[in-house]
């Protein structure tokens, strides 16, 4: 019996497009003898378009919006998306998406309710890294080491936008950098020199989110580490992102060359030794399952901080989490299976 894999892929996110990427990567991956692949894709606009079943690869993205012979369904297709001679639902569920309502915790949640496996983080660890001051708050209890952080909703600086500035100021103080806390891939992050530039990043980031957080400003190298596993989570070898400017914004992050990814990244024994154990000690903190991205700041000093740890990171072939994997002996079609076991093996634990 194949096991049939459900793709869930598209989705309302900045990263839509690379949600698409990472589709097309992963269905040329499958082992068609093993997995029979059922595509949902999910528009702009948030609409389900379920395709046919795929027996291969496909040429061009734009195939995998099924403009033709796709069906419009809604999210409760997952549990009644099988011809009869096949079981009712889905064996596993794959969601290749990120940001809100993808890696936050609600597709995570809809797929509890219906009781099928899936790839990647539960409700809460989805829920808790998707917002970046309760993940600081958790690996604050957790006793790692991270910059000073302050929060905002935005209601509270609307009624003493000063009164704001100066607890930015006489907390953390310039630079900082100012985030909504709730997005990923850079979008609407800015780092600010002093208090004009402050007031404009949080018109800025209050446009994206109704919280933000604001981070005292470090001069670091990034470097990441992917984690692997449910209970008993790996860590791959570390790699390290050099931005060709400014900071890792949106842009770098998604036009070729703007970035160089170093794997592995040239840094001690000792060194990586540390960053693993905060690696796990942080995908604990949030009780990630699965697979996470754990990306950290090291500086010249040798300080180790948490920046933050990603649940569903970038996962084409040529994005740091499965590169991270390739350099520690597991090929890309491997890693989809040992996400596709891990999220089997959890299901079946919580029965
Ligand atoms: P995202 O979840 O959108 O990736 P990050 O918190 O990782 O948000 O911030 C994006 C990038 O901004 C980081 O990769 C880094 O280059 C820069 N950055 C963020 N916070 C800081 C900080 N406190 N000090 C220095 N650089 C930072
Ligand atoms: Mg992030
Ligand atoms: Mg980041």
């Amino acid at each position: 019996m194949k096991i049939n894999i459900c793709l869930l892929y598209g989705g309302k996110s900045a990263e839509h497009e690379v949600s698409l990427q990472t589709a097309k990567a992963v269905i040329k991956a499958l082992d068609t003898n093993k997995f029979a692949i059922h595509p949902i894709f999910i528009s702009n606009e948030g609409k389900w378009i379920k395709g046919p079943e795929l027996l291969g690869p496909i040429e061009n993205v734009k195939e995998l919006e099924f403009q033709n012979g796709g069906v419009e369904v809604g999210p409760n297709a997952l549990s009644t998306n099988l011809t009869p001679e096949q079981k009712g639902s889905y064996d596993v569920v794959f969601p290749l998406l990120h940001g809100p309502n993808g890696e936050d915790g609600t597709v995570q949640g809809m797929l509890e309710l219906l009781n099928i496996p899936y790839v990647g983080n539960g409700v809460l660890a989805s829920s808790a890294g998707m917002d970046k001051v309760i993940m600081k708050n958790l690996f604050a209890q957790a006793g790692l080491d991270q910059v000073k952080y302050v929060s905002f909703i935005r209601s509270t600086w609307v009624s003493d936008p000063e009164r704001a500035y100066h607890q930015v100021e006489s907390e953390i103080s310039y630079p900082c950098f100012v985030k909504p806390a709730n997005l990923g891939s850079s979008v609407g992050i800015s780092k600010c020199e002093n208090r004009e530039e402050l007031a404009d990043a949080f018109v800025e980031a209050f446009q994206y989110d109704r919280k933000v957080i604001i981070e005292e400003g470090v001069t670091a190298r990034e470097i990441e580490v992917g984690v692997l596993g449910n209970d008993f989570p790996e860590c791959s070898v570390a790699g390290e992102i050099v931005p060709k400017k400014g900071f890792y914004d949106y842009e770098s992050k998604y036009s070729d060359g703007d970035t160089a990814l170093i794997i592995p990244a040239d840094i001690s024994d000792d060194q990586y030794n540390e960053l693993a154990r905060m690696a796990v000690k942080a995908f604990k903190a949030l009780d990630c399952s699965g697979l996470a991205r754990a990306d950290f700041f090291v500086t010249k000093e040798g300080r180790i901080i948490i920046n933050e740890v990603n649940t569903m990171p970038g996962f084409t072939p040529f994005s740091m989490f499965p590169l991270l994997w390739k350099h520690t002996g597991v090929e890309y079609p491997d890693l989809i299976e040992r996400l596709v076991q891990l999220a089997m093996k959890r299901h079946e634990e919580k029965q």
